[in-house]
């Protein structure tokens, strides 16, 4: 039997948007998701690669672009201690740890406070780096409440970024079908070895 969608491209790619939108933050917090998930671990394409590939992807997310080798390589960790971040959202690894690394980035961008005339104030990033803009988008969602439900997937080797929009907060794969079973029959494989 073939499958549900073989030959109707559009009803793979209707079904394919459906699955992105559930895992999409709200507000401004979808750019930081997408951020995460440039590059598919554990070894999959990666969208920062070179600096032509982040140039491209920054302008078309309407971020400032990096400027240089070094710049790309500051914005690769700043990716990854992200990552760090969203997987201690996700009660896994050490959120104080994370925290502590993300203190030399803050050292390398300027934000500020500044009025909004519509909304009071705003913080603001006053260099033209990607960084900066990425860190103001979190630190206004922690102030909604919305970053602790911005998780990576708790298998170490997908990390895959999600928003988690359940009611209770209690979604701990990025796939129930994929990431989440292998985790329930990898348990349940360890419950019979030791019985
Ligand atoms: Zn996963």
């Amino acid at each position: 039997m073939s499958s549900y969608f073989a030959g109707d491209p559009a009803a793979q790619r209707a079904a394919d948007l459906t699955k992105a939108a559930s895992d999409a933050a709200p507000g401004g917090l979808e750019l930081v998701r997408r951020f995460v998930n440039t590059i598919e671990l554990p070894n999959g394409p990666d969208e920062l690669d070179s600096l032509e590939k982040a140039r491209a992807w920054c302008l078309s997310h309407g971020l400032a672009p990096p400027r240089n080798g070094a710049h790309l390589e500051q914005l690769r960790a700043f990716r990854e201690t992200l990552r760090d971040l969203l997987f201690a959202n996700n009660g896994e690894g050490d959120a104080p740890g994370a925290w502590v690394r993300m203190q030399p980035f803050l050292a390398s961008t300027r934000l500020s406070l500044a009025v909004n005339p519509m909304s009071g104030l705003e913080l603001k990033p006053e260099d033209k780096g990607p960084i900066a803009s990425l860190l103001a988008v979190v630190y206004e969602s922690q102030l909604l409440g919305a970053w602790a439900r911005l998780r990576a997937c708790r298998k170490p080797s997908c990390r895959f970024a999600y928003y988690d929009s359940t009611k209770n907060a209690s979604r701990a794969w990025c796939s129930m079908a994929t990431c989440g079973n292998q985790a329930k029959a990898k348990r349940r494989r360890e419950r019979e070895r030791q019985r």
